[in-house]
Formats: structure tokens, sequence, C-alpha cells
């Protein structure tokens, strides 16, 4: 099968290789690969960002066919369409798996980085790990779904926003326009869209942003929030910005949650009086659960969510690994494994 590796001497640190698949081992199955998404992870992971993997097969945005199943299987059987997602796999017994909260499990494998993922033509999964994709939606969204819609969907539970009240998304490209749709269509609130970059913002507006703000030209989104709504009930920070999650700490009201889901390497201030006389959360929320993911999928089948994606060849993936780290990408890209 044709495989997309890490390879550090290679364009854009990844090149396409031919790969023998192994047998099954108990518990797994074999997915034939329809599409995988192409994210920023999967560009930290190829140059090394986290550590040297080279010859890993990569992907962690992966949708494809069950074409063969261990014997002692019983979760998944041959024709069910499913996923390969960064959480591919826990330990199930420790304290966060046996709590709901799994995504944090110590012993966690992780596709496309500390396991093969579906960035190739067949994947192995363990087959209690992969979750069923529903009938009704599209494959290729279902790949955005399986990392970019399920970090969203499940930041906007962790915010605890409620029908009718005010969220602050911060940061509208590729998760960001989820967390809207999210924030919208499924949770029932008013969003706020905050991005310094217009064009995100129209795409904000078309989709049902309640308001929109950039920074750059329209002030502080921080004051335009406390002046015009006494502040946001909640906040998620999809932006890669210090200034944003700053900006979403001071646009919160009293008792308001802020959530952190972009991931900057810098530290953001947190005033410490604000934090305690206003009664202040920030909390950070990793990817989904499995339940989270085949909750985020469902919604995405009612179409009450609808991702922005782009299919490509397997041939392009190293001009698309470099339009990426370029910032020349809007909205996802997803490889067809259909095409060659
Ligand atoms: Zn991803
Ligand atoms: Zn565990």
């Amino acid at each position: 099968m044709k495989a997309v590796v890490v390879n550090p001497h290679a364009k854009a640190n990844v090149e396409v290789i031919e790969k023998d698949v192994r047998p099954l081992k108990s518990g797994e199955a074999l997915v034939d690969v329809e599409y995988c998404g192409v994210c920023h992870t999967d560009l930290h992971v190829a140059a090394g960002d986290f550590g040297d993997v080279e010859g890993r097969v990569l992907g962690h945005e992966g949708i494809g066919v069950v074409s063969q199943i261990a014997d002692d299987v019983t979760s998944l059987k041959v024709g069910d369409r499913v996923s390969i997602a960064w959480m591919f796999h826990a330990c199930g017994r420790c304290e966060y798996c046996t709590t709901g909260r799994e995504t944090f499990c110590r012993n966690v494998q992780n596709a496309g980085y500390s396991v093969d993922g579906g960035m190739a033509e067949q994947c192995i999964v363990t087959a209690d790990y992969a979750v069923k994709v529903p009938d009704g939606l599209d494959p290729a969204q279902a790949s955005s779904i399986t990392c970019a819609g399920v970090t969203t969907y499940k930041a906007i539970k962790v915010s605890d926003v409620k029908a009718g009240q005010w969220i602050a998304i911060y940061g509208c490209g590729g998760l960001g326009n989820l967390a809207i749709q999210y924030a919208k269509h499924v949770f029932n609130a008013k969003v706020i869209a905050v991005d310094i970059n217009d064009d995100k913002l129209a795409l904000a507006k078309e989709i049902g942003a309640n308001m929109t703000i950039n920074p750059t030209t329209d002030g502080d989104a921080e004051k335009i929030i406390q002046e015009q709504l006494g502040g946001a009930h909640a906040a998620v920070v999809t932006a890669v910005s210090k200034q944003a999650f700053n900006s979403a700490v001071d646009a919160v009201r009293a008792c308001g949650k802020v959530t952190a889901v972009g991931l900057p390497s810098e530290t953001m201030d947190l005033n410490i009086p604000r934090l305690v006389l206003d009664g202040i959360e920030v909390i950070g929320s990793l990817v989904g659960t499995r339940k989270d993911l085949e909750e985020a999928f469902q919604f995405g089948a009612e179409g009450k969510v609808v991702p922005v994606v782009q299919t490509r060849h397997l041939h392009e993936v190293q001009d698309v690994f470099e339009e990426m780290e370029q910032g020349k990408i809007q909205g996802r890209m997803v490889i067809d494994f259909h095409q060659h």
C-alpha cells in the first residue's frame, strides 16, 4: 500500500512510500482509507517538533471502511465506515479513562504520531477505539470532524455556555468556523466572532455569527464585548496568539469561563485579582473522547454543522504540506485515497 511517512530529508519532511501491512492482532481491524485530512499537527510531527518519528505514517483525520477484523472483534464488522483519530487508543483502566476523560490518559496513543496513522491506503485500528461514521455524513467532511470538529464541539461543551447566552470565539479559521457552527446550531448560543482577517469574519457571519469584531480595525474586542453586552458568558480561543487569550479573559463577564484550544508556545497574562474577584475560570480542552466524536459526527450527519473541505490527490501531498506551512490554505485539505 502507499503511505505518507515522515522523512526529514524529503520535501516538506514527508514522502509517499510503498509499505506492507502486517497481519491483524487480537482486537484489531483493518481499514481501507477513503480520506485523510492534513492538519497543522501533522506539520509539527513531520518537522520533529514533538520528537523524531522518522518513518511514522502520518494522519489523524482518517476515514475509511473496515475490510477485515480479527477473530475476537465484536464492536465492528466488515463494511462499517470508521474514523482514525488523534485519540487512537487509551489504557481503559486509569483514573482518566474510567471517568470520561480518556483523552488525558497518561498512556494514550496518538494516530500519526506514536502509532501509524490514517494517511495511507490502509490502516490498522484498535476496533473498540474506532468511532463509527453515521449514514448521511459525507466521508470527506467526516474527516474534518474527526479532528477540528470534535475539538471545537468538546471545547464548547467544556465552556458550559447555555442556550441564549453569548460566547466569544477567538480565531475563525479551520477550527473557529466549526466552533461557531457548533455553538450556534447545536448549543443555541449567540456568537461573537473575533478575528484579525475580514475574509474569515465574512464567513463567520455567513455561518451564523451574531456579531463580528476585527480588533485591528474595530478596536479591542474585550472593550466592545464589555460595553455592548456586559461581557460574554464564555469564550473559546482557537487563535494561536497570546493577545487573543488575554483579550478573552477580559471579555467574559463575572463567573465566565475561558476555554483554551489554540496552542501558541507563549505564556498568557492572568490578572489574579480579576480571576479571584470575578470568579473567572480558565481551562484547557484537548480533542474529545470517543463519545464526543460520535456526537460531533451525528450533528454533522443532521446538517447542523458543515465543514468546508477541499480534496487533493495523494501525489500532491508534499505540495499540500508546503502550502499549509506557508499559510496559503483556506479551509481543510483532505487527501482523497480513491485517486493517486
Ligand atoms: Zn488534526
Ligand atoms: Zn487510561
